[in-house]
C-alpha cells in the first residue's frame, strides 16, 4: 500500500507524443509545428552535438558520478567552487533533491498559484505539505509568500521568470526577500529562463550566495542551450547545502552523453546569443499578433507566452487540426489560457496563420 500523500497526488501531464497526434489528426509528422514544451527551436549548439556524439564512442562505461568536467567548466563560467554545485538529470531532478534532502513529513513547502507544477510534486512525494500562496497579476506576490512561512516550513519556492506565466521579479525585489526569509529556511532561486532575461532584467544572483547561504539557484540545459531531450540541470549554492543533495543524489544520475553535450554547449556563447536573440524577435512577432487579434497576454520574460482565448478547449482543438501544437494550462488553474512557445519565425507565423483561422 502507498502511503496516503502517495495516493493523494494528481500526475504530471506531459503532451502527447507528435507521432501520435499526427497519426489522430491524420496529417504528415513533419507539418507538424510543435511549440508546446519552451524548447529551443534551434535545436542544440554543433559544439554540444558533437560532444553528444564523441560520448556515444565510450557508452559501455558508467558516467563520471561527479560530473567533473562539466563543474569545472560551471564553476569557471559562474566563479563557484566545484563543491557548490549539484548536477542533475534536469533541473526536475534538481528539485527533487531539493525536497528529499530538506523536507520531510510534518514540513511544509511554499510556492506560488500559478507557479512550476513540479514544485507541489517534488512536495509532495516526500510527505510534506505545499502551502500554495495567491498570485499577483499571475507573478509571485513575494510579501505574501513571506507571510506564509510557519515554524515547519523548510523550503520556499520561486520561479524566476515564472512557467507558465512568464513574470520576472526585478533583482532588488528578489534581494530584498532574501535579507528577510528566515535563515533555516532554504529558498530555491529556479532560474529555467534565465538566459532569455533582457541587459536591463539581469541580476547576479550567484553573487547572493555568499551573504544567503540558505540560497540554492537551480538552472537547465533544456532550454537557451538546446538540450532538453538529454536532461541536464544543475543547482548552485553553499557547500554543505550542495552536499546534502548529493547525498541523495542516485550516482550517475546525469549520462555520459549529456555531461558531454553540457560541457560542451556552455563553452559556445555565440549559439546562446543566437538564441535569445531569435526568442526576442519571436517574441514581438508574436505579441505583436496577439495585440492585433485583440486578445490579452501576460507580458513573459521567458521563451513562451500566455495568452487568453476563453474557450481553451475549441481554439486548442482548432490549432491541432491545423498541425499547431501549444499547451493547454488547465491544470494550472488557468482554463481560458493557452501557452505558446516562441519558435522560428516560420514556425510563429504558421501559429498566427492557425490562431487567426481558430478565432474567426
Ligand atoms: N523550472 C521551470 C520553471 C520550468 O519551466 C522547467 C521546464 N518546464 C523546469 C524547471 C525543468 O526543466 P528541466 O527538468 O528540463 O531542466
Amino acid at each position: 500500500q502507498a502511503p496516503d500523500y502517495i495516493r493523494a497526488i494528481s500526475p504530471y501531464q506531459p503532451g502527447k507524443p507528435i507521432t501520435e497526434l499526427a497519426r489522430e489528426m491524420a496529417i504528415p509528422e513533419a507539418s507538424i509545428v510543435k511549440l508546446a514544451s519552451n524548447e529551443n527551436p534551434l535545436g542544440m549548439s554543433p559544439l554540444a552535438r558533437d560532444a553528444a556524439l564523441g560520448a556515444l564512442g565510450s557508452i559501455e562505461r558508467y558516467p563520471d558520478g561527479n560530473g567533473f568536467a562539466l563543474k569545472q567548466a560551471l564553476s569557471a563560467r559562474l566563479g563557484v567552487k566545484a563543491d557548490q554545485l549539484v548536477l542533475g538529470n534536469g533541473s526536475n531532478d534538481v528539485l527533487e533533491l531539493v525536497a528529499r534532502a530538506f523536507l520531510a513529513p510534518g514540513h511544509s513547502a511554499v510556492f506560488s498559484r500559478y507557479a512550476f507544477a513540479v514544485y507541489p510534486l517534488a512536495v509532495n512525494a516526500v510527505g510534506a505539505r505545499g502551502i500554495e500562496v495567491p498570485a499577483r497579476r499571475y507573478g509571485h506576490d513575494l510579501d505574501a509568500m513571506l507571510a506564509a512561512i510557519r515554524t515547519d516550513t523548510r523550503v520556499v519556492f520561486i520561479a524566476n521568470p515564472n512557467n507558465p506565466t512568464g513574470t520576472f521579479i526585478g533583482g532588488d525585489e528578489l534581494e530584498a526577500f532574501l535579507t528577510r526569509v528566515p535563515a533555516d529556511v532554504l529558498v530555491v532561486l529556479d532560474e529555467a529562463y534565465t538566459e532569455y532575461l533582457n541587459p536591463a532584467q539581469r541580476y547576479d544572483s550567484i553573487a547572493w550566495l555568499a551573504r544567503f547561504p540558505n540560497l540554492l539557484v537551480s538552472r537547465t540545459f533544456s532550454k537557451a542551450y538546446g538540450l532538453a531531450g538529454l536532461r541536464v540541470g544543475y543547482g548552485i549554492a553553499h557547500p554543505e547545502v550542495a552536499d546534502l543533495m548529493n547525498r541523495v543524489r542516485q550516482p550517475f544520475n546525469v549520462s555520459s552523453v549529456a555531461l558531454a553535450a553540457a560541457t560542451a554547449a556552455l563553452g559556445d556563447e555565440e549559439f546562446l546569443a543566437q538564441s535569445a536573440r531569435i526568442n526576442e524577435r519571436g517574441m514581438a512577432q508574436i505579441t505583436e499578433a496577439l495585440a492585433e487579434l485583440g486578445l490579452e497576454w501576460i507580458p513573459s520574460a521567458g521563451n513562451f507566452v500566455t495568452f487568453k482565448v476563453g474557450d481553451s478547449a475549441t481554439i486548442n482543438a482548432a490549432l491541432l487540426r491545423q498541425g499547431v501544437i501549444v499547451r493547454p494550462i488547465g491544470g494550472y488553474g488557468m482554463p481560458e489560457w493557452l501557452r505558446v512557445s516562441i519558435g522560428l519565425p516560420e514556425e510563429n507565423n504558421r501559429f498566427i496563420a492557425a490562431l487567426r483561422q481558430a478565432l474567426a
